[in-house]
């Protein structure tokens, strides 16, 4: 190791004017101690920010042009597609990436890097939830990585966030990867190589508020789901085959009641709830279907997936 070692540090930044200066701030306090044994480069991409991000960005590169860089997006493109970015451009040996608002402690960039010297690719985090962590936020990440886990054939560690860091040989990977909406929180634990884990408790939000509304989890959550398994798919299968299975035996019994007991004017009830029942199954099976049909749809077009407007580093080789 010596000062030509670079390391990379990547920070997606979408309306974080209120967190930029002091995450700076920070994380240049710390690789300080470090700058006998590395150089490092510091990447913000602003994932289509609509406050003054942007402008704050062009003053800490203007005021340190070696250390901050940033790229900026056209329009929003998501966490994901801005994290991709990062690891498209970033030059280092390793590289980390963290939040803009100092949920990810900065005190762990040197465990990150001792471990990475030890010889492990990648060095990721879990998170362990504190009262600090909102109630919601605990709880549906606690579900959605259970039901993710349930479902899928890779195993991802329940609180992973993306904090982490990466030997520049697995970064190569992410880039080499065709897929349209890459759900890297999954990729990770599927590449293999050395991994360790270290746990750790998340600040508070230095300022502002998530940036992770609703939608944009509920869609991050499908993504996950759909990008690593067909399991659901399997299921649309058992469940119909086992739906079909009660209904041919219905279907006898009803034979029986109207030939033998005669009883044909009753059953509304039973008619109508087997409607319900299948009808409801069709639709959620049909919707099953239509959301890896509209994957392929999209990975067919295969647009870009972020567009940079303006950057301070050279394009990607
Ligand atoms: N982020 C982004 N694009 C988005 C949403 C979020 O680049 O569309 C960034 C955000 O600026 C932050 C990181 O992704 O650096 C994590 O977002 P946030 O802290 O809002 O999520 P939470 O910690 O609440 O899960
Ligand atoms: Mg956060």
């Amino acid at each position: 190791m010596n000062r030509n070692t670079l390391i990379s540090i990547i920070i997606p930044a979408f309306n974080e004017e209120e967190c930029l200066r002091t995450t700076v701030l920070r994380i240049t306090e710390t690789v300080e101690a470090f700058k006998d044994e590395y150089s490092f480069e510091l990447i913000f991409v602003n994932d289509g920010s609509s406050d003054k991000t942007l402008d704050l960005l062009r003053q800490l590169h203007k005021n340190n042009p070696e250390w901050i860089h940033y790229i900026s997006f056209s329009r929003n493109f998501g966490h994901m597609n801005a994290l991709r970015c990062g690891y498209d451009n970033a030059r280092g040996q390793a590289v980390i990436c963290m939040d803009a608002d100092l949920q990810h402690p900065p005190s762990l960039i040197p465990v990150f890097l001792e471990k990475w010297r030890e010889g492990y690719e990648i060095v990721f985090t879990s998170r362990q939830d504190n009262m600090k962590t909102g109630w919601f936020k605990r709880n549906s990440s606690r579900y959605f990585y259970h039901l993710m886990n349930s479902l899928s054939d890779v195993q991802i560690e329940p609180g992973a966030a993306d904090f982490r860091l990466l030997d520049q040989q697995v970064v190569q990977l992410i880039r080499q990867s065709k897929e349209t909406d890459l759900f890297i929180r999954g990729f990770i634990p599927w590449v293999g190589f050395r991994q360790y884990k270290i746990e750790y408790t998340p600040d508070q939000r230095f300022a502002g508020h998530s940036k992770y509304s609703l939608k944009k989890m509920i869609r991050l959550a499908l993504n996950g789901i759909t990008s690593f398994s067909v399991r659901p798919l399997r299921i649309a299968i058992i469940l119909g085959a086992s739906i079909s299975g009660l209904a041919f035996l219905y279907a006898f019994y009803a034979l029986y009641a109207h030939l033998v007991l005669k009883e044909t004017v009753q059953g509304w009830t039973s008619v109508l709830i087997s409607v319900l029942v299948i009808g409801g199954l069709q639709l959620l099976t049909l919707g099953i279907l239509g959301e890896y049909l509209g994957r392929m749809y999209i990975q067919t077009k295969s647009r870009p997936a972020y567009i940079i407007q303006e950057s301070t580093l050279p394009a990607p080789l």
